[in-house]
């Protein structure tokens, strides 16, 4: 079943679904068909929930994690510890740390990891904004992922912290080499997180 073969509206939908990450063309086609299948309710139901984000959420003008004020409850929150930051790439990152209940200071989203592969660099990530969040701030916490591009832009950071005279320190022991912190179950992010060591 080639997309170029489906009625136009069909068509389209797989293309769409297609470009959704870890969706390839026959997940696409597959996923396409069910909703086929689906009452008209909840098919408007997924239509309107992407509407939906869309409409009401953005990034935090301090933060960048997503949120539907500005700023976000993070940063909103006065009870959280000012004088500590905890770095990840991506918004989603955010609620395994949260579950985690060990984390109470400020994050800081990237919006990505360095990657020269994809052509991502400094410049691309939000680390002009994270400098300017440095006020007040004791120890910068590396909760980037613990892979090639997570480990590289831990570094770079820790280069340009540690000279400012900030404690900055990395999640350690247990996480899986390769692995994401979305995937990285409770205990094993919240052992290291207890047992985060200076960089
Ligand atoms: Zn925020």
């Amino acid at each position: 079943l080639t997309p170029d073969r489906l009625p136009d509206p069909l068509q389209d939908l797989v293309r769409e679904l297609a470009r959704l990450p870890g969706v390839g063309p026959k997940t696409a086609a597959r996923l396409a068909h069910h909703l086929l299948k689906v009452s008209t309710v909840e098919a408007e139901a997924l239509a309107q929930a992407i509407v939906a984000v869309k409409a009401l959420l953005f990034h935090c003008s301090r933060c960048n994690a997503i949120t539907a004020v500005d700023p976000c409850r993070f940063c909103a929150d006065a009870r959280r510890d000012p004088a500590q930051l905890l770095v990840v790439e991506e918004p989603f990152n955010i609620e395994p740390i949260e579950r985690t209940g060990e984390y109470h200071g400020r994050y800081h989203v990237l919006l990505g990891a360095l990657s020269p592969l994809r052509g991502v660099g400094p410049e691309e990530l939000a680390i002009d904004g994270l400098l300017a969040r440095l006020d007040g701030v004791v120890e910068v916490i590396l909760a980037t992922n613990p892979n090639v591009e997570g480990e590289a832009t831990a570094h770079y950071l820790a280069r340009l912290l540690k000279p400012r005279g900030l404690r900055v320190t990395r999640l350690a022991f247990g996480m899986p080499v390769g692995g994401d912190i979305e995937y990285t179950d409770e205990v094993t992010l919240s052992r290291s997180l207890l047992g985060r060591r200076e960089i």
